[in-house]
C-alpha cells in the first residue's frame, strides 16, 4: 500500500477537479438522489483511479468523498469510504480505452432516449454540429451510441459495456439508467457528456415533434381577455 503514497498530491488535485465537475453537473440537475459517479485516472500501470464514494450526495461533494482504487476497485489504502458497485464499469472503460476520466450521470433525456431506441441496440445521431463536441469533425458525421440492458449484475453490465463500446464514440447508454462517457482528460470527458446530453435532448424533442406533428411540451395558452 505504501507504494501508492506518492499519489497523495495528485489525489488532492483530482478531488478538486471532480468536485468542480460535480458542482457544474449539479447546476444542470444531472446528479440527482446521490446518483452518478465520476472518476479520474491517476496511473496507467498499475491502474489506479480516484472515484466518488458510494452513497455520498454528489450535489454537495466534498474533497474527502473521493477514494483511490485499483483495477479490482479495491481502495489502495485504508479508508472508511466504499467505492460504489458501478466503479467496476469505470475500471473496465479505463482498461479498454485511452480514457483519463470517466463520468456517469442519470438524466431524464438519456433515460428517455435509452428506452426509445433500446430495441435498435443503439441511437443514431447525424449531421448535428455538436457531434464535433465528441471530437468527430467529418462533415455530415453519423454516429451510433450503443444502448445496453440495465443488468443488475454489475460485472455482467461491465462486460457488456466492454463488448459494445465503439472506440470512435466516447459514450455508452444503459437502458433507463444513464450514460457512461469518457475522455482523455476530465475537461474532454465533461465536454463529451455535455455534447451527448445536448444531442439526446434534441433527438427526443425532434422525434416528438415529427411523430406527433406538434411540440411535445405544454405551451402556455394565449392570455384570454380579462
Ligand atoms: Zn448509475
Amino acid at each position: 500500500m505504501t507504494d501508492y503514497q506518492f499519489y497523495q498530491e495528485d489525489r488532492i488535485q483530482i478531488a478538486r477537479q471532480l468536485k468542480e465537475i460535480a458542482d457544474n453537473f449539479t447546476q444542470k440537475g444531472w446528479l440527482p438522489a446521490t446518483a452518478g459517479n465520476l472518476s479520474i485516472k491517476l496511473s496507467d500501470d498499475p491502474l489506479v483511479f480516484g472515484v466518488t464514494a458510494s452513497g455520498k450526495d454528489k450535489e454537495s461533494l466534498q474533497l474527502d468523498d473521493i477514494l483511490a482504487v485499483d483495477q479490482e476497485c479495491k481502495p489502495i489504502e485504508p479508508t472508511r469510504l466504499r467505492p460504489s458497485a458501478e466503479t467496476l464499469i469505470h475500471s473496465k472503460i479505463y482498461q479498454l480505452t485511452d480514457a483519463g476520466s470517466v463520468l456517469h450521470v442519470h438524466t431524464v433525456y438519456n433515460n428517455l432516449i435509452s428506452e426509445l431506441y433500446f430495441h435498435e441496440g443503439n441511437v443514431t445521431l447525424s449531421q448535428m454540429e455538436l457531434i464535433k463536441g465528441l471530437g468527430i469533425w467529418e462533415e455530415g458525421a453519423v454516429i451510433e451510441v450503443p444502448i445496453i440492458e440495465n443488468f443488475a449484475d454489475i460485472p455482467r453490465l461491465a462486460d457488456e459495456i466492454g463488448n459494445r463500446l465503439d472506440p470512435r464514440v466516447p459514450g455508452v447508454l444503459i437502458r433507463k439508467h444513464g450514460i457512461y462517457a469518457w475522455g482523455r482528460t476530465p475537461f474532454e470527458a465533461k465536454r463529451h457528456v455535455e455534447a451527448l446530453e445536448f444531442l439526446f435532448h434534441y433527438q427526443f424533442l425532434w422525434v416528438s415533434v415529427t411523430r406527433n406533428g406538434s411540440l411535445p411540451l405544454a405551451v402556455p395558452p394565449i392570455a384570454t381577455a380579462l
